[in-house]
């Protein structure tokens, strides 16, 4: 069996907010309390969620660009979240990233060829300048780019342009794992919908695993394996496209799928409004964190946490409805 590229297990990454003068402190935010997962070799993994659920949160602790407070993150076979920067900068080749915005993520005093160019050096892949040219040249024709586009800065083009320009440097690293942080969510719906056919193309070719981080239900649906939906900080669910999509089980995936526009005029869906607001991950409600907003709340739900369980077919949830649900069925079996 093939072993995963990347696996997550119980990630915590919580921030202490100081306060008043002596810095004493004062509360923690819960971003990232709990969250496990595996990616495989080219494999999509999305995680879904509304903002401010912890999704890019997510994303950082991994790339440590913010310090995981527990839990593991494996890169290959080799723990990575315990090692100091300097040891895990040579590893970061392996893991690359495109963030949502690409203009405050590219330099604007470079041209895009030596944005390109960079990691390229940085990792000691290519020695020599025509060799590093000639690979600057090949992977803007990847992403769709002229070749004198490497001579233009990055304010010269357009968003959807200067993504590529961020998918083609994440690509001169040769990684084996992209994760994209709300990767297309700030382009128009047609660049959208470029970016990740242009996405999809490349990990068919190389072989990528992208981690893909986003709120947009409607683009998740066309190009992933797998989601995982979070909710305050923790997974509420886990599924493939098809499960997931067919079939939601957690209630607040339900509400999520229930807000996705339908293409077809005579499909009919029923929206599900959830009633207040997210909770603040400060002091996250206790039990089940979905429990003040969950039209199927019950008692149990605000005592105790449920745990994420397989319903079936892998399809893993976090809900004491089916916990109940498949405790009462097996003792039905039995009797
Ligand atoms: Fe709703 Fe309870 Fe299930 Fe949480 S555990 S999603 S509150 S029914």
């Amino acid at each position: 069996m093939n072993a995963p590229i990347l696996s997550v297990k119980g990630l915590k990454t919580h921030f202490r907010l100081s306060a008043g003068l002596l810095k004493k402190s004062a509360k923690v935010v819960h971003a990232v309390d709990g969250v496990s997962f595996d990616l495989m070799r080219g494999e999509t993994l999305s995680i879904v969620g509304e903002s401010g659920c912890g999704k890019s949160t997510v994303g950082r602790s991994i790339l440590r660009l913010v310090q995981p407070t527990e839990g593991e993150v494996i890169l290959d076979g080799r723990r990575v979240d315990n090692l100091s920067q300097a040891a895990f900068r040579p590893l970061r080749k392996q893991l690359q990233v495109v963030f949502q915005d690409p203009f405050s993520s590219l330099n604007p005093r470079m041209k895009v060829r030596d944005i390109i160019a960079e990691p390229i050096r940085n990792f000691g892949i290519l020695a020599s300048e025509r060799e590093i040219a000639a690979r600057t040249r090949e992977l803007l024709a990847k992403v769709g780019l002229p070749s004198d586009a490497g001579d233009r800065f990055p304010h010269q083009f357009s968003g959807g342009q200067r993504q590529r320009i961020g998918i083609a440097r994440a690509l001169a690293a040769e990684p084996e794992i992209i994760i994209c942080d709300e990767a297309v969510s700030a382009l128009d719906v047609s660049v959208k919908a470029q970016i990740v056919n242009l996405l999809v193309d490349l990990q068919s070719e190389l072989g990528l695993a992208l981690l893909f981080i986003s709120h947009d239900l409607a683009i998740v649906e066309h190009m992933t394996h797998r989601v995982a939906v979070m909710y305050l900080g923790s997974i509420v669910e886990t599924a493939t496209r098809r499960q997931l999509f067919a079939t939601p089980k957690h209630p607040y995936t339900q509400a999520l799928l229930s807000a996705v526009p339908v293409p077809n005029p005579d499909e009919k869906r029923e929206r599900t409004i959830l009633k207040g607001e997210v909770p603040s991950p400060i002091s996250p409600p206790s039990g089940c964190r979905f429990h003040t907003r969950c039209p199927l709340a019950f008692d149990r739900c605000s005592v105790e946490r449920p745990q994420l369980s397989d319903v079936g077919e892998g399809q893993m949830v976090a809900c004491h409805l089916y916990i109940d649900t498949k405790v009462s069925a097996t003792a039905g079996a039995v009797a």
